[in-house]
């Protein structure tokens, strides 16, 4: 407390006022201690003279010799312990106590006597150098009937008097030490006890000021110091509740762009990023850490999105455009927004863009477009063969019997597969729509399986196939919708039983495996290449087109297995080789737990 500067400035001031109060008091009573003893003095040589005046007056007038007054001047002059001369009117001195008044000259040019003689009384004071100090000399005329007949003069060195004054001088000066060293120590306590609140007031504000949230002023009285104290805590509170707020809107800010799926990357005026959260950082292939402060073409290759941020930035328009990701397989395709940020007074104080990974969504419109472009094929061939052949037989009425029963054989099979066709597209519609979610209830596979090949085996035999159906002992219950997983069977048996030539064997396996069950169905059919097993599971897909459309299929049955697998949780995949048949494995959990729906 004590390198308190306010502390100091006010003792300085105090300090400054006691030495003053003190010298200029110590002065002014020296001073009058002085004059006073003066006064008195003059007082002593006044009586002193007019004493004398009477004792020298039959002398002067030379009615007593000379003589005798010296003889008795001398004595009175030591017991006085004061100077006493006689002077003539004409200025000779008749008689001294001190010296021999022969040896000394005319003091009729004496200042005192000339003052004496002109006023009636005088007075000098002046450096006797026969006695070697000052004195003070006072004269007074000795008349006699108006007339002047000698002068009478006392005088008291002045030295005798400044012992006594130098003792009270010494007195006031110690006296005037004390009392300003009593006042000096006085002083600092006092200015300590003023300082020392406002000392950890400011102290206190301080810790505040630099951040120390928690620290208090302390309030020590209610005068204007506690006062200050209670206002600078209330700002305090007010500065603490506000931060907080801020910080939580912060927060939340951060949060919901931590939780976007679209990527934020905002600069400050010298386009240096002031943010850029997760989803932006994976869409530019760019780390977040250290990014801030950095340039946007100094953290990635992406050249399209700092252009668009300096564009929003200096022209203050808002930029839209649509950007391929260089060096990404498959090409990556990012919708790029940048806008510039306004501040107070519509000023621009950086500029934020937005990117949109819209990959995915390209790839299903892409995907849309075959699909609908597949359909309209798919569609046009049976039509355009029932168009051709309805056509012939109207053109000719006189066709034999035979052959217009062929024909008619022939738009009824390719009224079938359009049938069949719609069929699938209509299960592949309701596997894809949300508003007809599948039915979920417990389904005995095993059960379901056996059903399925009972059903089929009179045509298996037909076609001169073997199948056979292991399902074990186990129960295989699974949890899903039962139409969706009988077609999901049928399709994989239709398909080895329609591949597969005839001689041939199909066998259908349902087991557990693990935490799961599994469903195989194995043929002894042509196989298929290893470039077309990913692929047969796409819409339409076909190895063999000419092959599937005699066998009536619609490329559709393999891509419906997979969304029923998929919307059970589940997986389909297969395993084959060109002329050692195929093994198509389906995988769905026990219980069917969850899965979402699937896409091709
Ligand atoms: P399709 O209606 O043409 O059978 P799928 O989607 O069911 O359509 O099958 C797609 C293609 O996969 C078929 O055209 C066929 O070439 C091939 N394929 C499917 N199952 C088998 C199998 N068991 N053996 C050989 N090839 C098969």
């Amino acid at each position: 407390m004590l390198r308190s500067r306010f502390l100091w400035k006010l003792y300085a001031g105090y300090a400054l006022l006691i030495v003053v109060a003190v010298g200029t008091v110590g002065g002014i009573l020296a001073y009058r201690l002085q004059a006073a003893a003066q006064e008195d003095l003059r007082a002593a040589l006044r009586a002193r003279a007019a004493l004398l005046g009477e004792l020298a007056r039959p002398a002067l007038e030379g009615e007593e010799p000379a003589a005798e007054l010296q003889a008795r001047l001398g004595t009175l002059g030591r017991t006085l312990a004061t100077r006493l001369t006689v002077i003539a009117a004409d200025g000779t001195v008749v008689a001294d106590s001190d010296q021999d008044p022969a040896r000394m000259d005319n003091h009729a040019g004496r200042p005192e006597i000339q003052a004496a003689r002109a006023h009636g009384a005088g007075e000098a004071r002046r450096f006797s150098t026969s006695l070697g100090r000052s004195m003070l000399f006072h004269a007074l005329p000795v008349a006699r009937g108006g007339e002047v007949v000698g002068f009478v003069r006392t005088s008291l060195p002045l030295s005798p008097v400044n012992p006594r004054l130098a003792h009270l001088r010494g007195a006031i000066g110690l006296g005037g030490l004390a009392s300003a060293v009593l006042a000096l120590l006085l002083g600092l306590w006092l200015a300590r006890r003023l300082s020392g609140p406002l000392a950890r007031v400011t102290a206190a504000a301080e810790a505040m000021a630099a951040g120390d949230s928690v620290r208090r002023v302390p309030v020590e009285a209610d005068d204007e110091v506690g006062q200050l104290a209670r206002v600078l805590n209330r700002m305090a509170d007010g500065a603490r509740s506000q931060m907080q707020t801020i910080q939580r809107d912060r927060n939340q800010v951060l949060a919901i762009l931590a939780g976007m799926a679209e990527g934020v990357v905002a600069v400050d005026v010298a386009e240096r990023i002031v943010h850029l959260n997760e989803a932006a950082a994976v869409i530019l292939r760019a780390r977040r850490q250290g990014a801030t402060g950095r340039r946007v073409r100094e953290i990635t290759r992406v050249r399209e999105v700092s252009e668009a941020l300096a564009a929003a930035l200096h022209q203050g328009e808002e930029v839209s455009r649509e950007i391929r990701l260089p060096g990404t397989s498959p090409e990556q395709v990012v919708r790029l927004h940048a806008a510039p940020l306004k501040g107070e007074g519509d000023l621009s104080t950086g500029a934020v863009a937005v990117l949109h990974d819209i990959t995915e969504l390209r790839r299903l419109e892409d995907v849309r477009r075959d699909f609908v472009a597949n359909v309209s094929h798919e569609l046009k061939t049976p039509l355009t063969a029932i168009g051709a052949m309805v056509e012939t037989l109207l053109d000719d009425p006189e066709m034999e019997r035979d052959t217009r029963q062929r024909f008619m054989e022939r738009i009824r099979d390719q009224a079938a597969r359009l049938s069949a066709m719609v069929q699938d597209l209509l299960s592949l519609s309701r596997l894809e729509s949300s508003e007809q979610p599948l039915r979920r209830e417990p389904v005995e596979l095993g059960g379901l399986v056996e059903t399925l090949a009972a059903s089929l085996r009179p045509e298996a035999e037909r076609r001169g196939l073997s199948l056979e159906v292991a399902t074990g002992d186990a129960p295989l219950s699974v949890y899903g919708d039962p139409e969706a997983l009988r077609q999901l069977a049928a399709n994989l048996l239709d398909n080895a039983l329609k591949y597969t030539p005839s001689g041939g064997r199909v066998t259908v396996r349902a087991g557990r495996d693990g935490g799961g069950v599994t469903l195989e169905v194995q043929d002894t059919g042509p196989g298929i290449e290893l470039q077309h097993q990913e692929r047969i599971f796409e819409r339409f897909y076909r190895v063999d087109r000419g092959r599937s459309r005699e066998v009536g299929g619609t490329g559709l049955g393999l891509s419906i297995v997979k969304h029923v697998a998929r919307a059970h949780g589940g997986a389909v995949a297969v395993r084959s080789a060109p002329g050692q048949g195929s093994t198509f494995t389906v995988r769905l959990p026990l219980e069917g737990a969850g899965g979402g729906r699937g896409g091709d």
